[in-house]
């Protein structure tokens, strides 16, 4: 899967996202990251990419010029006949998520549109976006760090990003769950020991306690999401006593 990010800042794309495990994927080629300055697709010779809003206010507005000739440029690129679909990163989009993320994850190529200033002059905004993506309700300085986020999250469902041992299947939001508390050496620490039943080699057991902390912990944190879950039958009893409780426990309980 190939990632396109649009952007004035390439070095800062390129610096954070080349670390961990999608460095090591990009290095062995199942991804690929290309950060594309949209400055070098000016024409004036000032290398100007901002100009004054039309109407006054604050701040400046992306040009629209340079951000169509650098997407040309990445079109040329990929030399494929059907157009990729274009995230631009803002405030005012859908607010992504981990359904989004994998979604997102089937596409062969996606293209990122990282603003700056006051946003972007829309007419090239309904010229070649098709997604507009917030990470969340807070404005930041730029769509770089919204990008990153996005194409970490995005890649960590791409197949082979992820070994065996790191896979996404346990992970938080799978089956609209939290994930459950993690435990490693020592057995005992700062006087608190791991519990005993991670210690009993009983899978069995292991999996329901598993099932249970994972459900206290999004009755805990995320209550709206446990209606999208699908439980099991004792998942499903154990969640019904919760519901029964009418005092829920806080997070300490629920190690
Ligand atoms: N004037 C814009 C508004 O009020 O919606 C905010 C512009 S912001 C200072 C500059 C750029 O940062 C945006 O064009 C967008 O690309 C990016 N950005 C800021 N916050 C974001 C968020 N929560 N999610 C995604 N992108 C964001």
């Amino acid at each position: 899967m190939n990632f396109y990010v649009m952007t004035l800042f390439p070095e800062m794309v390129r610096d954070g996202l080349h670390t961990s495990i999608l460095g090591r994927a990009a290095d062995s080629g199942i991804i690929g990251i290309e950060a594309v300055n949209i400055r070098d697709y000016t024409l004036d010779k000032h290398r100007h990419v901002d100009d004054y809003p039309y109407g006054g206010g604050a701040g400046m507005v992306m040009a629209p010029e340079p951000i169509k000739r650098c997407y040309e440029a990445i079109l040329d690129k990929r030399g494929k006949k059907e157009r990729p679909r274009v995230v631009y990163l803002t405030p005012w989009g859908k607010v992504f998520n981990q359904t989004m993320a994998k979604e997102l994850a089937a596409e062969e190529d996606l293209v990122f549109l990282c603003g700056h200033y006051e946003g972007i002059d829309e007419r090239i905004l309904s010229e070649i976006v098709t997604d507009y993506v917030s990470i969340g309700d807070y404005v930041l300085s730029g769509g770089e760090l919204p990008a990153m986020v996005m194409i970490d999250a995005i890649a960590r469902m791409v197949p082979g990003v992820l070994t065996n041992e790191e896979s996404g299947m346990t992970e938080s939001f799978e089956n609209n769950l939290l994930e459950y508390p993690q435990y490693t050496r020592p057995e005992v620490w700062n006087g608190e020991a791991v519990p005993e039943v991670l210690l009993s080699g009983n899978h069995q057991k292991i999996a329901e306690w598993r099932m249970e902390r994972s459900i206290d912990r999004t009755l805990t944190y995320r209550p709206e999401l446990i209606r999208g879950a699908v439980l099991d039958k004792k998942a499903q009893k154990y969640y019904k006593k919760r519901l029964s409780e009418a005092d829920l426990p806080d997070s300490k309980d629920n190690r």
